[in-house]
């Protein structure tokens, strides 16, 4: 249906029928997968048929009409929050306010009748404000957002990273979320840029005390970077899309360990990298990180390897001389040779990826077997160092 000939009247007309509905979109835990709460997202369901915000909110923004949309849909969430509330369920949900309330009189006085009428707890609501419209006037924000705050409402900063945003609005205005807008989340975070302009968004808010909200989160391959960034909580389609009302009741009401089914999306990050660990052990039972431009190491694991132990932490270079001193004769020099830190650093400055040479280790049996020892450069993105991970493998037993 064309929407262009939406008209205020009809707004209005639409308000006082009752036709606007609230739709939540669940917020999830991001390590354990545990719904958390929601965002409240009006719908305008017209003979039958949804039409969504974007079809009129930006004309009601134009006038104080907005205002009247944005009550109607807090005062929709009290009436369930107070129900949820009888059945045991106590759950966030996130509200939008337009900018257009900014210099609304009484905002804080009818934001607590209008709670306070359902005897709500106050930390349930949390009003959602945009980047855009704090931009516009951080004076006055600054003031009404902490008014908010102290009357024990949360208050978040939506779709920041979509404008211009500024890092002094994060700093100055006391809102207690960050929403990271979708804009940032572009593809499977596959970019190198996008990636360190993530990080560094949700370093800053975490030092700040903000928890961190990612929107429109559609793949895996998001949620996988978005928990190596320790994001707090998932709002989008991979976990769910806005639903109505009951739909999100019964959600909401389910047991735990119903609300999602995939281990894999409910195992923390830490735990997946264990495992991935415990795999790469059962392959290579020495793995060494090395840092070659301190000249250290340590062991990562260490499993019956040679005759003779081994430190598991000092210096590079006695590792070598301690490595090759199990070793067959005639392939310690080459030992020593190739795994010096000289030519180390000589095969990684011609670029290339990895080191890798096979010699002969004697085992506690006294017997010689062959090992292949590879040494795989790796960066860290944050210094400058030259570091190494050494695996080894024995080639027969
Ligand atoms: P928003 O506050 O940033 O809400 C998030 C929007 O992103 C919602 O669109 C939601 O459906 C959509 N979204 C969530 N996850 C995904 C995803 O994985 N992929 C994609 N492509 N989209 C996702 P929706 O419901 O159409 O709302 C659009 C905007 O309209 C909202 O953006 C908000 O600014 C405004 N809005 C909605 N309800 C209200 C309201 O009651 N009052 C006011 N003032 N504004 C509202
Ligand atoms: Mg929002
Ligand atoms: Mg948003």
């Amino acid at each position: 249906m064309a929407m262009q000939n939406i008209t205020e009247k009809e707004i209005r007309l639409a308000i006082e029928n009752d036709e606007l509905v609230v739709y939540y979109q669940p917020q999830y835990d991001a390590l354990t997968g545990k719904l958390m709460s929601a965002e409240a997202l009006v719908r305008w369901v017209r003979d039958g048929e949804v039409i969504l915000p974007g079809e009129f909110i930006p004309l009601a923004e134009q006038s104080n009409l907005i205002r009247d949309i944005d009550w109607y849909v807090l005062e929709k969430v009290c009436v369930f929050l107070r129900k949820e509330l009888e059945q045991g369920v106590s759950l966030r949900i996130a509200v939008n306010f337009s900018r257009k309330h900014l210099d609304e009189e009484n905002l804080i006085s009818r934001l607590c009748q209008t709670v306070d009428k359902y005897s709500l707890p106050h930390e349930l609501i949390e009003i959602e404000l945009t980047e855009s419209a704090i931009m516009q006037d951080i004076s006055s924000i600054v003031e009404i957002v902490n008014e908010i705050r102290e009357n024990g409402f949360n208050v978040a900063i939506d779709d920041f990273g979509s404008g211009l945003s500024s890092l002094s609005l994060v700093k100055d205005v006391s809102a207690n979320v960050l929403k990271i807008d979708r804009s940032l989340l572009s593809g499977n975070c596959e970019n190198e840029k996008e990636r360190i302009v993530l990080e560094s968004i949700f370093t800053f808010a975490h030092r700040l005390k903000l928890t961190t909200v990612a929107e429109g989160v559609e793949t895996r391959e998001q949620l996988g970077f978005l928990r190596t960034c320790d994001c707090r909580m998932i709002q989008g389609f991979l976990f769910a899309r806005p639903m109505p009302e009951e739909d999100f009741a019964k959600l909401s009401s389910q047991p735990e360990s119903a609300q999602t089914e995939d281990i894999l999306l409910t195992q923390p990050q830490t735990s997946v990298t264990n495992l991935l660990m415990e795999a790469i052990f059962y392959k290579y039972p020495l793995v060494i990180m090395a840092n070659l431009t301190r000249n250290s190491f340590y062991m990562m694991a260490y499993d019956n390897f040679s005759s003779k132990s081994c430190p598991s932490t000092g210096v590079f270079e006695e590792l070598i001389e301690h490595g090759a001193s199990t070793m067959h004769p005639d392939d310690k020099e080459s030992f020593k040779r190739t795994f010096s830190i000289n030519s180390l650093t000589d095969a990684y400055n011609r670029a290339e990826k990895s080191v890798t040479l096979v010699t002969r280790q004697m085992g506690d049996d006294g017997i010689y077997r062959r090992v292949e020892t590879t040494d795989i450069f790796v960066k860290n993105p944050s210094v400058d160092d030259l570091l190494v991970i050494t695996l080894c493998q024995n080639l027969e037993d």
